[in-house]
């Protein structure tokens, strides 16, 4: 089953859009707002908040990038009017931050203030390692304006800690969502193993718990969670000073049981008409992928 998975991980980027997108409904809420709208109003009704995405990166020009802007406050002024319990999490190279330093902190600034106004939150997504040091550097500027604003820090990064107590100061007051990783990075700059990573994403949760960071734990890693629920106790955290976060579509089950056992939950919900590059990565990471392939070939043909 190993071989056949990674033979399908390599040729998965080949195979027909039409075909990713019936995988890929999975994990996206579709490619309208309307639709991640009906996606968070369903996860409310079960006590899940949520956190929308409108799915993009890599934006190539600044029209581009103020069209994302404009899409992430009508993001806002939807979850105030709907009266959606989700924050609004963004990716820095959707709004610029490849064009221009000060382009991306300008927009970044647009949607805090609109934030701000309607009482809601920004999670600032973590992308691959060559937007680190500008994404921290960005958190921090905004930090000195806006207090709205949160970070992700990937414990798959091997100064992952020294980044955190860099914007020590700033998340203080602020959040960490703190995850494992996606981007496949070069050895020197991430860990591999998975469990170093999941080493040092209980010692990063741990460092963050015992400076009275509000973290995000990000992960559908039972054996992560557990150890989370273990740093929970010992240092007798209240659901106000964490939550957790998983993805829309993965692992349903123990997302719903955590929602059950009291603690906070939220989701990411992903939407738009971006959504190939997205599926392809959520695709490569699921071990159950040549199943649902399988699957699907003959659910369509049948
Ligand atoms: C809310 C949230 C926000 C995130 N934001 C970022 C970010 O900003 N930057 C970043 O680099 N990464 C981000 N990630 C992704 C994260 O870094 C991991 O790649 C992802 O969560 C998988 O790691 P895991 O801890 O769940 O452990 P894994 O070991 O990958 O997964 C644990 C188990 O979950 C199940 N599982 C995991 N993924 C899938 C899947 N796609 N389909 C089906 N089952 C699956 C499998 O059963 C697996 O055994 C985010 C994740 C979450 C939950």
């Amino acid at each position: 089953m190993r071989l056949l998975n990674s033979a399908i991980i390599k040729v998965v980027e080949l195979f027909p859009k039409s075909f990713i997108y019936l995988f890929a409904s999975r994990y996206i809420a579709g490619e309208k707002l309307e639709d991640a709208v009906r996606t968070v109003r369903e996860l409310n009704s079960k006590g899940i908040f949520a956190t929308m995405d409108v799915l993009g990166e890599d934006t190539t020009n600044v029209d581009e990038a103020n069209a994302a802007v404009d899409e992430a406050i009508k993001v806002l002024e939807t979850i105030n009017r709907e009266n959606l319990k989700s924050t609004l999490s963004i990716k820095l190279t959707q709004i610029g931050l490849k064009l221009d330093y000060n382009l991306c902190l300008d927009n970044m600034k647009k949607i805090l203030t609109k934030a701000k106004e309607l009482n809601n939150y920004i999670e600032i997504d973590m992308e691959d390692s060559t937007c680190t040091l500008d994404t921290i550097r960005i958190f921090k500027d905004l930090r000195k304006e806006f207090s709205n604003c949160g970070m992700v820090m990937q414990a798959y990064l091997r100064k992952a800690d020294q980044y955190l107590k860099d914007a020590l100061n700033e998340l203080k007051s602020s959040s960490v969502r703190l995850c494992k990783g996606i981007y496949n990075e070069p050895a020197e700059i991430a860990f591999k193993g998975k469990q170093e990573i999941r080493d040092n994403f209980l010692r990063l949760l741990e460092f963050l718990f015992s400076e009275n960071i509000y973290v995000g734990i990000a992960t559908h890693d039972i054996k992560l969670i557990n150890g989370a629920k273990e740093l929970i106790k010992k240092y007798n955290k209240t659901n106000e000073q964490f939550e957790f976060q998983m993805l829309l579509g993965v692992k349903v089950d123990l997302r719903d049981q955590l929602v059950k056992d009291g603690f906070k939950v939220r989701v990411y919900v992903p939407y738009g008409v971006h959504w190939y590059k997205y599926s392809i990565r959520r695709m490569k990471e699921n071990p159950e992928l040549p199943i649902a392939i399988i699957k699907n070939i003959f659910s369509k043909r049948g």
